[in-house]
């Protein structure tokens, strides 16, 4: 697989700092059932990083001790961490909110039966892949019967609530199919609404619109196809410059499975760890008691993906462009 970094940093993008910390966005593992062809993570079933009790332990005091609102749990599939349950239910318990980034063919795992109750009964809200609403785009990025695993799993959520309950909610992510960029959420949101209400009757709540990253397999991908300059282009000349002050971030820190800190998911994935004062490489453990506020955020020219058009984060578009 080729290395996008040493061609990322060779792109400058503006520097920017930190505000406030609200989010802890903790990858728990690289571990996945499924291995998509744009995953950013490279994650997959032979995966063996994973999160050790120990440093599940270490996320949550430094939950409490920080009083970050909101917890975002990702992976590969995180569901398969034995930790999971317990990061959720802890961090519910210590008052944050608890997000569960869930792939949905997970819900029909073996040992993951009760999965879809359990979430429920912790009031986690669900982010979920749903990378479109027709069966052949799914499974081309995805692989076979994904598409039709995942309607299940969504009713599966609908008929506990979710989606319809203001405490359950269940947002989808797309994000698109090669090197362009994303359409504007709003309608794709409408779209959505409709073909899946119509012909499945499944209902969501919010539909996050993500930019491809020029990062790990997808990265790799577009140096293969001798794409990654043009596609880097793109995401530069879409740039606006007002996406900056709401990049996820200025109040987002991504956690590994080790428990080093970086900006975001991608700088993880990148191996682009955050910097503070002298250190290089941070731990929790060093920022238990720190206010990292007004830090320099590591950026290089994947940040392009952040704020290319209407922007993209982990909770979709950063705002609609006008017109
Ligand atoms: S389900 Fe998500 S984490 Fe798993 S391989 Fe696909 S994109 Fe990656
Ligand atoms: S990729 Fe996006 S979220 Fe990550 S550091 Fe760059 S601008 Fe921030």
């Amino acid at each position: 697989m080729h290395d996008t970094l040493p061609l990322l940093h060779k792109i400058r993008f503006p520097a920017i700092r930190r505000r406030k910390l609200e989010t802890l966005q903790v990858n728990v593992g690289y571990r996945c059932n499924q291995s998509c062809f744009h995953c950013h993570v490279n994650a997959g079933p032979n995966r063996t990083e994973e999160m050790t009790a120990e440093v599940a332990d270490l996320v949550l005091e430094f939950l409490q001790r920080q009083k970050i609102a909101v917890l975002d749990l990702t992976g590969g599939a995180p569901e398969l961490n034995p930790c999971f349950r317990r990061l959720v239910h802890d961090g519910r318990k210590l008052g944050a909110k608890v997000m569960d980034r869930c792939n949905l063919t997970i819900l029909e795992q073996p040992g993951q039966e009760d999965l879809a109750e359990f979430l429920a009964g912790e009031r986690v809200e669900v982010v979920a892949s749903m990378p479109c609403y027709l069966q052949d785009n799914v499974e081309r990025q995805r692989g076979k019967g994904v598409f039709d695993a995942s309607i299940r799993g969504l009713r599966r959520l609908n008929a506990l609530g979710y989606g319809r309950d203001p405490d359950l909610a269940l947002n989808l992510v797309y994000n698109p199919q090669g090197p362009s960029l994303p359409p504007r959420q709003i309608a794709l949101e409408a779209d959505y609404k409709r073909v899946l209400g119509e012909r499945y009757g499944i209902v969501f709540n919010k539909l996050f619109v993500l930019t491809n990253m020029p990062i790990q397999r997808f990265g790799s991908t577009l140096v293969t196809a001798d794409e990654f300059d043009s596609y880097l282009g793109l995401l530069q000349n879409a740039h606006l410059e007002a996406n900056l002050d709401n990049v996820m971030c200025r109040t987002l820190i991504s956690v590994d499975w080790r428990g080093h800190v970086y900006d975001c998911d991608f700088n993880q994935m990148l191996d682009l760890p955050m910097a503070r004062g002298q250190r290089l490489r941070v731990h929790l453990t060093d920022l238990l008691d720190d206010c990292i506020e007004g830090n320099a955020i590591r950026v290089a020219g994947h940040c392009y993906g952040c704020t290319a058009g209407q922007g993209s984060s982990c909770g979709g578009a950063l705002k609609e462009p006008a017109g």
